[in-house]
């Protein structure tokens, strides 16, 4: 099978890409071995959420000039990350992604924990600190659901409280969840989810409404256990209930992350790109220092050829890097990597020390082609986490890395093609 690129991962950073080249034309593979971590993405895109210091940012560009040279941004240069920050936002509106947030002052989001974080873009029905704030009176009744664990209202009435408002924090028992509340590994949000339409959503609005008759909140917060794919399920049950109504995120696998994924995914294939889900890229065949195809575990010895490779298989979590006892590598094409490389350096003692080893990746050059036995590449792309550098979680950089790398890379192989 032969393409103009061929994009290894299916998360943030390989479909921005993806989209990005099909909407030029290109005629784009993109191979999928399974979920990215936008799975369990809490609705909310980080930028730069917390400085080399671990202190919350507010004014992104003032904290992207403290990065270190080898960090993703720095070699994007800031003033390319304001830019791209912005091209993001619009790619995502172009595929129904609809957020708030700007590229220069981040807000307030809550958690899956019920902690107020920096957030760069939110999802729009997600509950953010400026919505709530706009609301005529600042009192919230937070909705959970019994025997939901992944849903921490506890937590986000403590948060709230230290802004001000005032919460009540209302359970509501369903008859229609009996089934999953059976087992505490069924009753999880994506499976609530698929059974939160019709009747049954009409019914869980009643049972709001029914609970909330006597409470002066003028909005409500309810976790994130209906689809929000479209304005289907979410936009019905916000005008069922007839009150102010936003999501917050929920532990485990996420409804809102999954929609998100769903969107773009489906953009692309709108576009005429081609999606190759559950394929693992396994082996490839070098021609001096270009990539001239890539094998699967699914296409019995079948090559996927193209002009250009992008490689965005994520980090330890996507797999695309693995760590050995003695050594990070990257698994599928035999890649440089970049990691300490004494081994007692990789981890401190405290866990909410700083982890060396989180910033491990691919190593690249200047053009974000990735190395292998020392040399770039010269038709090999890298992006998103697997880049080397970046401590995205420590950050909240990581959906900024994926998108900008993303737009990066694509645009290094538009202008040279
Ligand atoms: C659990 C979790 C939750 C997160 N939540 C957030 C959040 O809420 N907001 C935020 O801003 N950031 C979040 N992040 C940070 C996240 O890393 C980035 O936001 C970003 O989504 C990373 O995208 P990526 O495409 O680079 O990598 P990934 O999302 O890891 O995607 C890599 C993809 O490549 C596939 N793959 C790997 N190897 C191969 C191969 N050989 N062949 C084919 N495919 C392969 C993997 O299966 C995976 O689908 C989260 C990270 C994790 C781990």
């Amino acid at each position: 099978m032969k393409f103009d690129t061929v994009i290894i991962g299916a998360g943030l950073a390989g479909i921005t890409a993806a989209i990005r080249l099909a909407e030029e034309g290109k005629n784009v593979g993109l191979v999928s071995a399974g979920r990215s971590s936008m799975h369990f993405n809490s609705g909310a895109l980080g930028l730069l959420g917390f400085d080399t210091d671990h202190h919350p940012v507010d004014d992104v560009p003032t904290a992207l000039v403290s990065l270190l040279p080898d960090h993703p941004y720095s070699k994007l240069g800031d003033a390319y990350v304001t830019r791209a920050a912005s091209d993001a936002a619009d790619l995502l509106r172009r595929a129904g992604v609809r957020t708030v947030g700007s590229a220069v002052h981040n807000h307030t989001r809550i958690s899956p924990l019920g902690i107020l974080r920096p957030a760069w873009l939110t999802l729009d029905n997600i509950a953010t600190l400026d919505s709530l704030k706009s609301l005529s009176e600042s009192c919230v009744a937070i909705i959970s659901l019994a025997g939901f664990l992944d849903f921490y209202p506890r937590f986000i009435a403590s948060s709230l409280e230290k802004e001000g408002f005032r919460c009540e924090i209302i359970t509501i028992d369903t008859p229609e969840l009996k089934a999953l509340r059976s087992s505490e590994t069924e009753m999880r949000a994506a499976n609530i989810a698929r059974i939160m339409q019709g009747d049954t959503l009409l019914s869980f609005a009643r049972a709001i409404r029914e609970a909330v008759r006597t409470s002066e909140a003028t909005a409500l917060i309810i976790p994130a256990v209906v689809n929000f794919d479209g304005d289907g399920e979410a936009l019905r049950l916000r005008k069922a209930v007839g009150r102010q109504l936003f999501y917050a995120p929920t532990m485990g696998v996420s409804v809102p992350g999954i929609a998100m994924h769903t969107r773009l995914l489906r953009y692309f294939l709108s576009l005429g790109g081609r999606l190759l889900n559950g394929h693992r890229v396994t082996s490839a065949d070098f021609d001096g220092d270009k990539l001239s195809a890539v094998y699967t575990d699914k296409f019995d010895g079948d090559a996927l050829r193209a002009d250009n490779f992008v490689f965005a298989a994520g980090s330890f979590f996507g797999r695309g890097i693995v760590a050995l006892p003695d050594a990070v590598i990257e698994p599928s094409l035999g890649l440089d990597t970049f990691a300490p490389s004494d081994t007692s350096q990789w981890h401190k003692p405290d866990l909410f020390d700083r982890q060396p080893i989180m910033k491990a990746g691919i190593a690249v050059d200047d053009r974000f082609r990735a190395l292998r036995n020392g040399s770039p590449v010269t038709n090999l792309f890298a992006a998103g986490a697997a880049l080397a550098g970046a401590d995205s979680v420590r950050e909240d950089s990581g959906a900024g890395v994926a998108m900008l790398t993303a737009l990066y890379v694509a645009d290094e192989i538009l202008n040279n093609n």
